[in-house]
């Protein structure tokens, strides 16, 4: 490529090596380091070309070397972590659920060591896979078996097959869109099953079902929680017993897939009761799947349990081995499910602690951070301009009573009572936006200051502390001065 005169030409690959090998902290392969002095040089080349002044060897070197560190190390940290103040527990863009300790205990080990995944330490032969969390599921359900694959859209792709050459029936009333514009209907066909409408939009009732399985068309009814929307006015949604009822009389399957799946009763939290799959089973469903990442509380999963011969041959379906989950995943829903047979779930893990959070508790919590955000922001004002308190002229950080969600596409339209700051007197969008930065540049003054995800409300920014962990308060305080300073 041409430079303009006057430029120099970046310099040769092996200059910039050389350059750059003196200023590497140990061992390097050769070819992740010839591949990324190349780019610097790329890059080089084209400023040069468009007649920017070319830059000393040195620099290229620190760049080279800044590239690398980049890309991965010690103390690299993977994804970006932030705090979650929008009030939403099962925000999918965040990730859903945080967690538990225990979970992520199990998961390091997990990852860290060879484990017995499927070995049989009595005998020393192969055993079946790691079984701890199936066992887990069979307990806090009463299903007569389960099984766990990658997450809930594969645990339904996999049961629809059960209707082999017949059609999947499915209410017009539960054709959803889960969200990131995946779409039950879809799901079904890419499984390679047909898809078999039953009723309308807003009624359809068990007698609707009777044509479809009596033809022989239709060998499964798939029910679909609607997770996350809410019909009202002219409604009906067939009896689930009902739909038990008529699958038995013609041999065929039901399978509900629950989405959520709660493993405790929300309305002991003051919330609507959230059907559980144990509720399902009762009410006749042969087969019912769930996420283990929305109200279970865990890493990401599809969980499946019922009737031990469908779960047999689903274990044995090559979709299942497609779908299957890795020893971390399965040792981490292992951990979290064991905390409901533990008595534990409420206090470790973290979804079910921020449902359970007392009002009264995020109330008092929201004050002190009102108050410290306060302070800070005075700090970073310095005297002169800036009145005593922090609150410079117009800016004002308040706690207030707001209502927070569970998300996920659980409980649609229902609130929980909660508490958070608002925060006035700059433009919102403007504050959020710095909210979401934080400042990871390492040695900068406010250097440690986490991302916070907030919301805007009736022009404000609203920050919720029901999906704020307690400890994550300070780093919050000094978000929030960070982002209403200068
Ligand atoms: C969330 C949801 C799914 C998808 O679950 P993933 O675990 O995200 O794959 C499927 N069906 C319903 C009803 C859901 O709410």
């Amino acid at each position: 490529m041409a430079s303009p005169a006057g430029s120099s030409r970046p310099p040769s690959v092996e200059r910039l090596l050389s350059a750059v090998r003196p200023r590497l902290v140990g061992p390097r392969e050769p070819a992740a380091l010839l591949a990324v002095a190349r780019a610097v040089i790329a890059d080089e080349r084209a400023r040069l070309g468009s007649g920017a002044h070319g830059r000393h060897i040195d620099e290229l070197a620190l760049e080279v070397r800044a590239r690398l560190d980049a890309f991965g190390g010690p103390g690299e940290p993977g994804l970006l972590t932030v705090i979650n103040a929008t009030g939403v527990i099962l925000h999918t863009n965040l990730g859903r659920a945080p967690w538990p300790v225990a979970a992520i205990d199990a998961a390091v080990a997990a990852a860290a060591s060879y484990s017995l995944l499927e070995l049989d330490a009595g005998t020393g032969r192969r055993g079946p896979r790691f079984r701890v969390a199936e066992d887990h599921l069979v307990a806090l359900t009463g299903a007569e078996d389960a099984l766990i694959v990658n997450n809930n859209a594969s645990a339904v792709a996999l049961a629809v097959g059960l209707a082999g050459r017949k059609g999947v029936a499915v209410s017009r009333g539960e054709l959803v869109e889960i969200g990131g514009g995946v779409r039950i209907p879809e799901i079904i066909r890419r499984a390679g099953a047909r898809l078999i409408e039953v009723g309308t939009t807003n009624r359809t009732r068990a007698d609707d079902f009777s044509e479809p399985l009596a033809s022989g068309r239709a060998g499964l009814i798939l029910r679909v929680h609607p997770s996350n929307f809410r019909q009202s006015g002219f409604v009906e949604s067939p009896d689930p017993r009902a739909l038990a009822a008529l699958v038995r009389a013609h041999g065929a399957l039901l399978v509900e897939d629950l989405g959520s799946g709660a493993l405790l009763d929300t309305a002991a939290f003051g919330l609507p009761h959230e059907p559980t799959p144990a509720d399902a089973l009762a009410a006749g469903a042969d087969l019912v799947t769930f996420s283990g990442d929305k109200l279970v509380g865990g890493p990401q999963a599809g969980l499946i349990v019922g009737r031990a011969d469908l779960v047999a041959r689903l274990r044995k379906d090559p979709l299942a081995r497609a779908t299957r989950p890795d020893k971390v995943l399965l040792a981490a829903i292992a951990a979290t499910l064991g905390l409901y047979r533990a008595g534990l779930a409420t206090t470790a893990i973290p979804v079910w602690r921020m449902v359970a959070a007392p009002l009264e508790a995020l109330r008092a919590r929201a004050l002190a951070v009102a108050a410290q955000a306060g302070d800070m922001l005075a700090d970073l004002a310095g005297p002169p301009p800036g009145p005593p308190g922090g609150n410079s002229p117009g800016i004002s950080i308040e706690a207030v009573d707001l209502v927070a969600t569970l998300g996920g596409g659980s409980l649609p339209g229902e609130g929980i009572p909660s508490a958070g700051l608002v925060l006035r007197g700059r433009s919102a969008q403007h504050v959020l936006a710095r909210l979401r930065a934080g400042d990871q540049t390492a040695g900068a003054p406010a250097a440690g200051v986490p991302a916070v995800i907030a919301r805007i409300d009736d022009g404000a920014v609203v920050m919720d502390l029901r999906t704020v962990d307690p400890a994550a308060d300070p780093g919050l305080a000094a978000a929030i001065a960070r982002a209403l300073a200068g």
